[in-house]
């Protein structure tokens, strides 16, 4: 589809122009930025009336929307109007990507309206000229329509799942894995990031692309990263009495950027450390910069008060958002992880190459601590050596293990 009619255009129209007439074919809508519109009806051939005047935020010509048609009513701009036009592409095309059960909510108070108002136009003498060809169609809604009819589905699925999350929460059916984060020198292991699997009754073993997103539109995450949290406190007087020495591994937890929105996550952090009674030093908080997105200043705020704390922090995924030097200096994070897609680009060209030991280059400028992820053969891991990286975990190491592997490798 032609990008350009994705976007919603603007149109001016004089006082006294006709924005439509009735029986026109209807293929879009319009919202009024400016102005006042008439809308007028014909009286069965004895005259004309005025069913409605519409101000500057309202929204006519909407059955175009709903399913194809001609106009029930004649639209005249009573002053100089500015209007958007909405199609019903730009609309289909703005309700991607929407929470499902948003969409399908809407799309039933749509269909209630629809027939409403073709129950409504049957009553009216109009319909009697409108039901030609056109009227045909009354009953096939357009293709935004039929997204939300498929989307119903998927909204169904997903209030499901927010059950089974809720249980699967009580029933402590999410699982910590533990992957080693290695010294690329010596490869000996520094720590663990912990990364969560759903231990499902019926479906098995749930990776977390697979509802981490939708927990996170739930609001659900907060709780969930937190019971990682938990459990990796749990872990960690196990896993130090595993080690012998002054060295002890650190375990890192991935916080969603979601529990940003929430000021009193630093005191529940806080909680959960002082409940567990482990020193915050063995703990690293791996977050994304979805968390600045919004209110920069606050997630500023937020850092500050976990860094307080005393744990550790680390910007996750670096160099697939928007990454920006800002960040670097702005937020007091220690550390950067080079996202596996960057690892991975350095293998076939030297531009990739080039770009990791940029990013290199620049955590060193801010004093940062690197470590580079998806390490999966000895080449990347000589490549990513060469330039300077010194910290890593991938599968050349070791994939995620259970608690009870990741406490074998200590021994
Ligand atoms: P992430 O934080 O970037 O975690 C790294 C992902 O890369 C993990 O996927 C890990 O299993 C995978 N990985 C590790 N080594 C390699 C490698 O050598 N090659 C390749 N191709 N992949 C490797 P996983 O476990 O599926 O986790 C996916 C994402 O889910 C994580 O990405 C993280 O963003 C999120 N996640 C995992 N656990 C949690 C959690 O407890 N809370 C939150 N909020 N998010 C989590
Ligand atoms: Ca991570
Ligand atoms: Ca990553």
């Amino acid at each position: 589809m032609d990008p350009q009619s994705l976007h919603v255009k603007r149109k001016i129209f004089k006082a006294g122009e006709q924005i439509f007439a009735e029986g026109d074919i209807r293929d879009h809508a319009y919202i009024l930025e400016e102005g006042s519109v008439d809308i007028i009806r014909a009286l069965n051939g004895k005259g004309e009336t005025r069913v409605a005047t519409l101000n500057a935020g309202d929204l006519f010509g909407e059955m175009a929307l709903m399913e194809p048609g001609l106009r029930s009513a004649t639209a005249i701009a009573k002053n100089k109007c500015i209007a958007f036009i909405i199609s019903s592409s730009v609309l289909e095309d703005r309700l991607q990507g929407l929470d499902p059960v948003v969409t399908s909510l809407f799309s039933m108070l749509i269909e209630r309206y629809r027939f409403s108002r073709i129950e409504k136009d049957h009553n009216d003498e109009i319909m009697g000229r409108v039901m030609g060809d056109a009227g045909k169609a009354f009953h096939s809604p357009n293709a935004a329509l039929s997204q939300f009819a498929s989307r119903k589905t998927d909204a169904l699925k997903e209030l499901a799942l927010e059950q089974e999350i809720r249980r699967a929460l009580d029933n402590c059916d999410f699982k910590p894995y533990l992957q080693p984060i290695v010294s690329l020198t010596d490869q000996k292991i520094i720590g663990f990031e912990t990364l969560i699997r759903w231990h499902h009754k019926t479906r098995g073993v749930i990776m977390p692309d697979d509802f981490i997103p939708i927990a996170e539109r739930m609001n659900l995450i907060q709780a969930i990263d937190r019971k990682m949290l938990e459990m990796a406190c749990d872990i960690i007087p196990k896993m130090h009495k595993a080690v012998e020495g002054a060295d002890k591994p650190f375990i890192s937890v991935n916080l969603s950027g979601v529990n940003f929105e929430d000021n009193s996550m630093v005191m529940g952090i806080g909680e959960v450390l002082k409940n567990a009674n482990v020193d915050p030093k063995h703990i690293k908080l791996e977050i994304t910069e979805s968390a600045f997105i919004g209110n920069a200043d606050n997630a500023a705020k937020i850092l500050d008060g976990l860094k307080e704390l005393g744990v550790s922090i680390a910007l996750d995924d670096f160099g697939v958002g928007y990454s920006s030097l800002g960040y670097l200096h702005r937020f007091a994070i220690d550390g950067i992880k080079i996202d596996k897609s960057f690892t991975h680009r350095a293998r076939d060209n030297k531009k990739g190459m080039d770009i990791v030991a940029a990013i290199i280059g620049l955590a060193k400028t801010f004093d940062l601590g690197v470590i580079a992820e998806g390490i999966e053969t000895q080449d990347d891991m000589d490549k990513l050596t060469q330039i300077g990286c010194v910290e890593g975990q991938g599968y050349l190491f070791s994939k995620p293990l259970t608690v009870d592997e990741a406490l074998k490798t200590l021994h």
